[in-house]
């Protein structure tokens, strides 16, 4: 596990798997590939494999022994529903959130119809905790969008997207059952550009369907250079789970005020 990650809308990333494959637009500059494959053939590094997926099962129980409460990317350089990973060994991962659940998980798959599936069976057991979020990734209307379906035909409590890397104007998305949206330019030495009034598009949907909406980035070849700020302000919305007493737990939102 890998505490004070980078990524802005997480606090610590946890990969029970390494490495995974294309499977559609937002995959073609994968930060995780490039990383991974530079440790090729590297003997004892984590990703002397490079991309190649397998499971890591000696850090499947890495949050239970992390004793502050934080927010965890799941497989921050792979996919955990990716069509390689056995369900149960996924159903492995998912006993560790049940079981270590003072911490959030954020889960973010580009195989939505599995998740769907799998929420919708072994794991509807998880699908209900408001400490573990769903998300898909949306990079684009052809691929991305379909899956915003996927993952609001799964009976989850807390679903949210990713929409990262924005490659074109979506549109107009149906936010229905969507709990938080966050939108990024993709970001690195092949970086495809992002144009404002895509992201202006998505803040305004959210704002009048009153999703949490968070900026990551406008990302570009100098990450740094653009910053996240959008229209003179940056945009940190984001679910809040809420463990009350009792067990009775719900889901509120958080969304800071503009200007
Ligand atoms: S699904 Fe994610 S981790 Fe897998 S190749 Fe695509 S961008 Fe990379």
């Amino acid at each position: 596990m890998s505490d004070n990650s980078s990524i802005e809308w997480t606090d610590a990333t946890w990969n029970p798997i390494r490495g995974c494959t294309k499977i559609s637009p937002g995959c073609k500059n994968c930060y995780a590939e490039r990383f991974a494959e530079r440790f090729r053939g590297v003997a004892g590094h984590p990703f002397e494999q490079g991309f190649d997926l397998r499971l890591i099962p000696e850090k499947l129980h890495d949050p239970i022994g992390w004793k502050r409460s934080r927010r965890i990317f799941v497989n921050s350089m792979s996919d955990l529903f990716h069509e390689d990973v056995p369900d149960a060994y996924i159903e492995q991962v998912v006993q560790v959130m049940l079981a270590a659940d003072h911490h959030v998980y954020q889960v973010l798959t580009k195989r939505s119809e599995r998740l769907r599936d799998m929420l919708d069976g072994k794991l509807r057991n998880a699908a209900a905790k408001p400490h573990i979020w769903w998300g898909v990734s949306v990079e684009d209307r052809r691929y991305g969008v379909p899956r915003i379906d996927h993952l609001r035909d799964a009976p989850a409590q807390v679903r949210f997207l990713s929409v990262e890397p924005l490659l074109e104007a979506l549109g107009e998305v149906d936010l229905s059952g969507i709990s938080w949206v966050i939108v990024g330019g993709e970001s690195g030495p092949r970086a495809r550009p992002m144009r404002r009034e895509w992201v202006t598009s998505l803040l305004a949907q959210c704002e009048a369907a009153k999703v949490p909406f968070f900026f990551k980035q406008w990302g570009g070849v100098q990450k740094k250079k653009h910053g996240r700020e959008l229209d003179g302000r940056t945009y940190d919305g984001m679910p809040v789970a809420m463990f009350l007493s009792g067990g009775n737990e719900h889901v509120e939102s958080k969304q800071p005020r503009r200007g």
